[in-house]
């Protein structure tokens, strides 16, 4: 029933017997996690080849070079061709790193902040003005913290199912130039699952802002389809340079939620001039990655539709838990009318938002009944979600069976936090 229509008594009744089955969770002594998108060891396990290869005698790539000694900042040539594919950006203005790719979005914003972008004036530092930063939410947490870890004042901006609200974000960054960056996740993004449409691409590109303005287009979840037809990644950074800005966008990638989380391989893509600046401050990093690592990446996968075979394994794996996911959602929260979910095709979230002001308290409920669920506000910047609804969930990692109790229980906190507040409010 609409909890929103109850009456008070009806709301009491339903949170006693709410309250029933939050005492079996506690009684129950779960240890569950659903914090991080981590892929679970069935995942890893489809990598296993990866561990014996490139095998003995095995350490040079198709130009001839020894994988095994220093050098080749921009990495292999031929794996950079196969994720060149993949993300829609030119192979010789794609690079192939370390093995992760947040690595590489923070050295591009150390490097600005220290000696700035070939378009800017000078370091983002340097100007005297606070470094800011558009962060569409809810967004991921891990992209907020560097930016708040070095002192960029970030501001949150609507979060559509196309991508954020370009006319928001085209007014603030034609209004003040000291607006420097955007992040995006383009494809299945973390949390909501949405996809950005070429619409939504065209305008970050086009809309007038300062010339160092840039666009992190983190396409982490590029492959990661659980459908049939999945997304035709955007050619982003010809779209850039067809609306007169080739600077603005750049694209990172890795394939931790292919491979090995950890031990994969990054990529960055790029005009040639932006190409060019972050190979040269990298050079101040390393001699050059871990071209090991990337030669066996090459032999695994072959090429790119070797990459969307492996994906389709995944796929095997994960839909049946998302699945699962969005079958107690629906089962236990749908009637309420408390509560609302995306169903995402790909990426490694759904995004729950439960009744505004409840979402702390879903959390903490939950934690008490030994299920954690990612920290509340992490999906906004500086961790504070103004309308305390929305909660990240990860489904990939648990097994199947630890997934159903978990995604049960949290259902129950949610319906039993949100009792609580709208009693809250009727007594108020
Ligand atoms: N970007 C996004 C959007 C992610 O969700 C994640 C992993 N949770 C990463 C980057 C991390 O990628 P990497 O391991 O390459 O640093």
């Amino acid at each position: 029933m609409n909890y929103h229509s109850m009456s008070a008594d009806e709301l009491r009744a339903t949170q006693d017997d709410l309250q029933k089955l939050y005492e079996g969770l506690l009684s129950a002594g779960l240890k569950l996690d659903l914090t991080r998108g981590k892929p679970a060891p069935e995942q890893l396990d489809l990598s296993n080849e990866l561990l014996s290869l490139p095998g003995l005698g095995d350490y040079r790539d198709a130009s001839g070079t020894d994988c095994r000694n220093y050098g080749g900042v921009s990495g292999l040539p031929e794996l950079r061709a196969i994720f060149a594919e993949l993300l829609a950006v030119d192979a010789d203005n794609l690079i192939a790193f370390g093995n992760a790719s947040l690595d590489l979005m923070h050295q591009v914003v150390v490097s600005s902040l220290l000696k700035g972008t070939p378009d800017s004036p000078a370091s983002w530092s340097s100007t005297g003005e606070t470094v800011k930063f558009l962060c569409p939410s809810p967004g991921y947490d891990r992209h907020f913290a560097i930016t708040e870890h070095y002192g960029i004042e970030m501001i949150p901006v609507p979060m559509l199912p196309n991508g954020p609200d370009v006319d928001v974000c085209a007014q603030l960054v034609a209004d003040d130039p000291s607006i420097k960056g955007l992040w995006a996740v383009p494809t299945y993004s973390n949390p909501t699952g949405a996809t950005y449409s070429e619409d939504v691409a065209r305008a970050l590109m086009a809309m007038p802002a300062a010339p160092d303005f840039r666009v992190f287009w983190d396409n982490a979840y590029a492959v990661h389809t659980l459908v049939d037809a999945p997304p035709t990644p955007l050619p982003i950074v010809d779209i850039a340079a067809q609306e007169g800005h080739p600077n603005r966008v750049y694209v990172f990638g890795s394939t931790s939620k292919i491979t090995f989380a950890g031990a994969g391989v990054a990529f960055f893509g790029s005009s040639a001039a932006n190409v060019k600046w972050l190979t040269d401050n990298l050079a101040f990093t390393t001699i050059g990655p871990d071209k090991i690592n990337q030669l066996r990446h090459l032999r695994f996968f072959g090429d790119a539709d070797g990459v969307r075979a492996h994906m389709a394994k995944h796929r095997e794996i994960l839909a049946p838990k998302f699945r699962l996911v969005l079958e107690i959602l629906q089962d236990r929260l749908s009637d309420s009318k408390v509560a609302a979910w995306s169903e995402p095709e790909g990426g490694y979230f759904i995004s729950l938002d439960v009744l505004d002001g409840a979402a702390m308290r879903t959390i903490e409920l939950a934690k008490e009944a030994g299920i954690a669920l990612t920290a509340a506000g992490s999906t906004y910047p500086y961790k504070h979600d103004p309308y305390d609804r929305n909660i990240r969930l990860a489904p990939t990692f648990p097994s199947t069976d630890d997934l159903r109790v978990a995604m049960d229980g949290v259902a129950t906190c949610a319906l039993l936090a949100a009792t609580e507040k709208l009693l809250a409010d009727v007594e108020s």
